[in-house]
């Protein structure tokens, strides 16, 4: 089975289908950290090149990406990368490499080839329109502007970084605009997905929902 979750940022996705890849026993295929290891890696060894480097410059990059215990894991020169991908910096860049078409074209055939193992919970900007346009649950995971900026500055805190709540504001609404607007796979609900709007709901209602749509698929 495959269960595709898409949404906009600080939707509650990450937490939602980690927990949720665990209840199930599935892998969890977090593909924004596909995106976020690229852009890491890239500036690493001096920056994002010219537009018409990138394609020669990825097949090059010593980055691994192999499925862990339950996880997807991100190797670079054989080093775990993790929290040096959850930076500000490095989710602007991540959204500003995702609009080329060789970033894509390469991470699409890693993320089909991960998927190939069967029980996944792929989460991403375009996991259930372009990657796994046959997934069995497709679900787009949403909330409103407030409470996505209020949800991503907790989520910063944990980590000791304090961000005022309009640069949060102005950095969510940049990364929603610069992913739907984009020519390429932008962030959109898939045909006949489940579109939960998450602004009322807690972390385990949500997953409960998920996972009784995933039940009523096992059953059937
Ligand atoms: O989900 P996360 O915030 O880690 O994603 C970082 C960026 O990677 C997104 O803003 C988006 O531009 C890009 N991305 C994408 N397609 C995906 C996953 C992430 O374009 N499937």
């Amino acid at each position: 089975m495959i269960i595709a979750i898409d949404g906009p940022a600080g939707a509650g996705k990450s937490t939602v289908c980690r927990i949720l890849a665990q209840k199930l026993g599935f892998l969890y295929l977090d593909t924004g950290a596909m995106y976020r290891a690229l852009a890491w890696a890239l500036l690493h060894e001096g920056g994002i090149p010219p537009v018409e480097e990138v394609a020669l410059r990825l097949p090059l990059l010593p980055l691994e990406f192999s499925i862990g215990e339950k996880n997807l894991r991100i190797l670079y020169d054989r080093k775990e990368l993790a929290e040096e991908l959850r930076g500000p910096q490095i989710s602007d860049e991540a959204s500003r490499i995702s609009r080329l078409e060789p970033v894509r074209t390469f991470l699409l055939s890693c993320q089909r080839d991960l998927g190939r193992r069967g029980n996944v919970v792929a989460e991403g900007r375009d996991t259930a329109t372009v990657v796994f346009p046959d997934a069995d649950l497709k679900v787009f995971l949403t909330a409103d502007l407030p409470t996505r900026i209020k949800r991503r500055r907790e989520e910063y805190l944990q980590k000791g970084i304090q961000i005022p709540w309009e640069e949060m504001e102005r950095q969510i609404r940049e990364r929603d605009e610069a992913d739907s607007r984009r020519t390429l796979a932008p962030l959109r609900p898939a045909v006949g997905a489940l579109v939960v709007d998450t602004s009322d709901l807690n972390i385990d209602e949500v997953v409960e929902l998920l996972a009784g749509e995933a039940r009523k698929l096992g059953d059937g």
